[in-house]
């Protein structure tokens, strides 16, 4: 049997060589933390339920042995009928498609054998309906789009062997329970499960416990998390604007990432940074599909080097070797918080995750330090200095301070 505590290379965690020379062509040198710990009792067909920062290289640890598995037992071409064999669910449109091109990029050398398709919404359904004919090996799909289909017949998924749902915290804030019930309701009930999760409130427990059979439990405080730096800078009221401009030019970033909380904030950040030199584009769910897509492919490729964007970017995406995410808005929620910085500093990657805190965010910002369990010096940038009475040494209340009403509620936000 394997060593899981402290295999070296993919082929020690019971990988076959075709997939490990593939991993070799991606210069996957070793296996991360969540791969080394899941893979071995993943190929032995056990549930598991695997907390990982992201970044951790999670999409490859559930892929490669849903891979391994249908190279050794379903012969090519047994697909059938508009059924699939294993089911990703994944919360968002953009993960759905990045994490099947990753899987494919996976199965490259088995692309004969393995046929996988992703289905999300946003995009017309007839080319999704024909990719499903004849059936499926996987499906990386997200819920709503998932029952459409299954609702007008172009795919059954009483056939399923493997379910692997990721991001299942956020597929649950996103207020996808009942569709998530839905699907699990049409499901066989002899399957392996995967269940991924960055955070563990108390309905992914739950649905953890209904789910899943005697499942290795994995949850890792990523040491590839340690390459990300956060800092947080302490501006003056009416001043964020001014001080990211000066950032920005200063630090000379390939790439930055900026969050603020509204789709409006977004446009009128972009404009405030245009009249200072900066071009900035953005990205939030008021815009279609097409124009989503472009604005992130440009992202990826350099062409834009300020995306300013709402928390639909702050899951799952991998943008690779992103130098920097900043915080102009803290996000409500302290989970978001390191959502959004973990798209910095990826698989071993330096990251850098800043925030910038005015009068207004200084209580918030330390319930985001507390719930997170870390404390960042307050540090402020030159020339912006802060006046004495904006300092948050001036707002530091004398006594403990009351819970103020309202929190630890999250509300949804649907205006991202
Ligand atoms: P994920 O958490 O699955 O989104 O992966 C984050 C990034 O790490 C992606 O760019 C992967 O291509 C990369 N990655 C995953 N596993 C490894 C590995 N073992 N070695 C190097 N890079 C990896």
């Amino acid at each position: 049997m394997t060593d899981k505590t402290s295999p070296t290379t993919f082929a020690d965690l019971g990988l076959i060589p075709t997939l490990v020379e593939r991993l070799e062509e991606l210069e996957y040198s070793q296996p991360t933390s969540i791969q080394s710990h899941t893979i071995p009792y993943l190929l032995e067909g056990r549930d598991l339920v695997g907390g990982a920062n992201t970044g951790s290289g999670k999409t490859a640890a559930f892929s490669l042995p849903i891979l391994q598995k249908i190279y050794q037992q379903d012969k090519p071409n047994s697909r059938r009928g508009n059924t699939v064999s294993h089911l990703i669910l994944v919360p968002t449109r953009e993960l759905a498609s990045q994490v099947a091109y990753n899987v494919k990029s996976y199965s490259y050398h088995l692309r004969n054998e393995i046929k996988t398709v992703a289905v999300f919404g946003g995009v017309s359904v007839n080319p999704q309906m024909l990719a499903l004919r004849g059936g499926s090996d996987i499906v990386v799909a997200t819920p709503g789009r998932l029952l459409d289909l299954v609702s007008s017949n172009a795919i059954k998924l009483d056939q399923v062997q493997t379910l692997v749902l990721d991001e299942a915290d956020r597929m649950l804030s996103l207020g996808f329970t009942e569709e998530l019930n839905n699907i699990l309701a049409l499901l066989p009930e002899k399957k392996q499960t995967l269940l991924f999760s960055a955070t563990f409130p108390e309905k992914v427990t739950t649905l953890a416990q209904h789910l899943l059979n005697e499942p290795v439990e994995v949850q890792l405080q990523s040491a590839e998390a340690s390459t990300l730096v956060q800092r947080v800078f302490s501006v003056n009221k009416g001043q964020k604007t001014a001080v990211l401009a000066h950032l920005i030019k200063q630090h000379q970033w390939r790439q930055a990432l900026i969050f603020v909380n509204a789709k409006n904030s977004c446009n009128h950040l972009a404009q405030k940074l245009s009249k200072r030199g900066i071009t900035a584009e953005v990205f939030h769910g008021d815009k279609g599909q097409g124009a989503r897509t472009r604005v992130l492919e440009g992202f990826k490729s350099g062409d834009i080097q300020v995306l300013i964007a709402t928390d639909i970017a702050a899951r799952g995406l991998d943008i690779e070797k992103l130098p920097v995410v900043i915080n102009f808005d803290l996000p409500r929620s302290p989970a978001d918080y390191m959502h959004r910085i973990g798209r910095s500093g990826r698989a071993g990657e330096v990251g850098l995750g800043l925030s910038l805190i005015d009068y207004d965010d200084y209580h918030h910002f330390k319930v985001i330090e507390k719930k997170n369990k870390f404390r960042l010096e307050r540090e402020q940038v030159a020339g912006f200095e802060v006046d004495d009475d904006q300092s948050e040494a001036y707002f530091a209340p004398m006594k403990p301070r009351a819970k103020p009403a309202g929190t630890g509620k999250k509300k949804k936000n649907r205006n991202q």
